[in-house]
């Protein structure tokens, strides 16, 4: 080799050597294609469809059996918060959220730490509030970090070091919190409210990631209408609403699901509860109330509504239309349609066109639902006969907790089925027959939680008899907790069904597998394959891929021994001793009733 070529052979080694250093960056490519890389877990539902499905297949039914831990990370999350965070994957390190906001970057080979950023949000008004110091996420876009913060903040840190870049303020109401994973699109970070059982008015805005600068505002509610609307969409609202319901806030917060569809360019958002809860109180002469428990469909560059569908009209049950919604093509009576799936709260799942919004089809997924007797032909709920609360109490399923709250279901391509964490429950709304609205605490127009003591919630008295339910309620089935649903979104049934007591966020991976807290099943047919305690906790799986070997990774969720637990095949690391079982509630450093939203 003459020493001309050598030289050029190694340049040329220098220079391939330079291009694997590369780190990819998660750009708007990477996010649209998001679907097809299984080798990182870029954004909250893994891709912009939220399919919390991993193309992934080295771990399968067949050899699932031999998934061992690889590396584990206790994350001293702050105490007296639950962790309900998906982490990310890029570049070889993992990403997340813990209580009270902590920022974390981990070395996702090794769970070696890399940095933690923390906001040190004040830790002593957040008691009387909904739904406790939770996050459920970050986003990664062009070297940063983003994340919606409790105190209304939304910060950008540099994904390298966690310095933070910059921190907007969206909101100045002390009661409105960021709990979401904050998503990016197209440039932008977009970022929804929580915390309507304060009784707050409900928005989502998307900020300039680079200059953190708020490009637009869509409220979900009207303000008001002495004043020009904010924009066009709520002069419609507004004729939806009676009474002074402004005063009060309205509700209709943005605290978790989203999806992006990239061809279409739509946005998708769920929006929440009215605020207060009680209908009577928001809007006393009734009313739909529109944007509460809906799904609305904005263009991303200028947040305008392009359609919006109400799963819960007039809400007075706190049923929420936030929770994860899933994007995929089906083939519906012989025609393929792209469609946008919900199951929130009201026990409905729903498959709706996404281009237009238009009703495709529904049917509850929970076998106790009392408040309805099922859609009409649009998908509007018929109403039970005296599923509505007045100034007596009533006893309806779901309750307030909801037949599907936070966790993410995830959908499998390969499969087509939806695999909702779901709970069969059942609540009594009582009325506040002393209701008055005050700041910090919470305000739902029930005897449902914390009121100062100098005004406390008076309810009705017990009618003898007990409390009234809706009509039919007798013939519901008497069933209660979490399952685990295989749903058939084409024929709207179950394939599958499993009883799992605390459930969990669930995953589906291409090895036709699906997990749910620490266990793994059969993705067709529900069989459980693998198990490992994780002392009960519900946690979020993802996976990811590096140097050829695929990791299953599993964020868990108790307020104490919160741990990142990465399981890859014969992975032989020593478990650490399971954290002993939550203790009964009201025990001393028991954790809270399970948060509902
Ligand atoms: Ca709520």
């Amino acid at each position: 080799m003459s020493r001309g070529v050598k030289f050029a052979a190694l340049a040329l080694v220098a220079v391939l050597a330079g291009i694997a250093q590369q780190p990819k960056k998660v750009d708007n490519d990477a996010l649209r294609n998001a679907a097809k890389n299984g080798d990182e877990w870029l954004t909250y539902g893994h891709d912009y469809a939220e399919t919390h499905f991993s193309p992934l297949q080295q771990i399968d039914t067949t050899n699932v059996k031999r998934l061992g831990l690889a590396w584990t990370w206790a994350t001293e999350s702050p105490a007296g918060a639950n962790v309900e965070t998906t982490p990310l994957v890029s570049n070889g390190v993992m990403y997340g959220s813990l209580g009270w906001n902590v920022l974390f970057a981990i070395d996702a080979r090794t769970g070696k730490y890399k940095w933690r950023w923390d906001p040190e949000i004040p830790r002593d008004k957040m008691q009387n509030r909904c739904c406790g110091p939770v996050n459920r996420g970050v986003a990664l876009y062009n070297g940063r970090v983003y994340a919606g913060l409790l105190d209304g903040t939304v910060v950008a840190v540099d994904q390298e070091t966690g310095r933070p870049l910059w921190r907007t303020r969206v909101t100045n109401d002390p009661d409105l919190i960021l709990t979401s994973a904050v998503r990016v699109v197209k440039g932008k970070v977009i970022v929804g409210s929580s915390g309507a059982e304060q009784a707050v008015r409900g928005f989502f805005a998307a900020l300039d990631a680079e200059s953190g600068k708020e490009v637009w505002r869509f409220w979900t509610v009207p303000g008001d209408p002495s004043k020009p609307f904010e924009h066009p969409e709520l002069k419609e609202a507004a004729k939806t609403w009676t009474g002074e319901w402004w005063k009060l806030g309205g509700g209709g917060t943005v605290w978790d699901a989203m999806a992006y569809d990239p061809d279409a360019d739509l946005l998708y958002v769920g929006t929440g509860n009215g605020g207060p809860w009680n209908r009577n109180i928001r809007s006393p002469q009734g009313g739909d109330n529109l944007y509460l428990s809906s799904i609305i469909a904005v263009k991303p560059d200028t947040g305008k509504m392009v359609w919006y569908f109400q799963t819960t009209p007039g809400d007075t049950w706190d049923y929420t239309a936030t929770q994860p919604m899933i994007l995929a093509d089906l083939t519906i009576n012989g025609r393929s349609r792209k469609v946008l799936m919900q199951a929130p709260k009201n026990g409905f799942f729903y498959v709706l066109d996404r281009l237009t919004g238009e009703f495709i089809s529904g049917d509850k997924f929970v076998k106790r639902l009392t408040w309805a007797t099922g859609l009409d032909k649009k998908g509007r709920p018929i109403e039970a006969e005296g599923a509505r609360y007045g100034t007596a109490a009533v006893t309806v399923s779901p309750g307030a907790g909801g037949a599907h709250n936070w966790a993410p279901m995830s959908f499998s391509p390969i499969t087509g089925l939806v695999y909702i964490p779901g709970n069969e429950s059942t609540g009594t709304y009582t009325p506040d027959l002393n209701f008055k609205f005050v700041p910090g605490y919470t305000n739902t127009g029930t005897t449902t939680g914390p009121r100062p003591p100098d005004r406390p919630a008076v309810g009705p008295p017990k009618p003898e008899g007990g409390i009234a339910q809706p009509a039919g309620a007798e013939n519901a089935p008497d069933v209660r907790g979490g399952f685990l649903a295989a749903w058939d979104p084409v024929m709207q049934k179950d394939r599958w069904r499993l009883t799992t007591g605390v459930g969990g966020p669930t995953m589906a991976t291409a090895g036709n597998l699906v997990f749910q807290g620490g266990k793994a099943y059969n993705a067709e047919t529900g069989e459980k394959l693998w198990e490992i305690d994780l002392g009960g906790n519900a946690v979020t799986p993802i996976s990811y891929m590096l140097d050829g070997k695929q990791y299953i990774s599993m964020l868990a969720r108790p307020q104490q021994n919160s741990r990142v637990f990465t399981f890859a095949l014969d992975g032989n690391a020593q478990m650490p001793p399971a954290p002993p079982p939550p203790a009964g509630r009201g025990a001393k450093g028991a954790p809270p009733a399970p948060a509902k939203q």
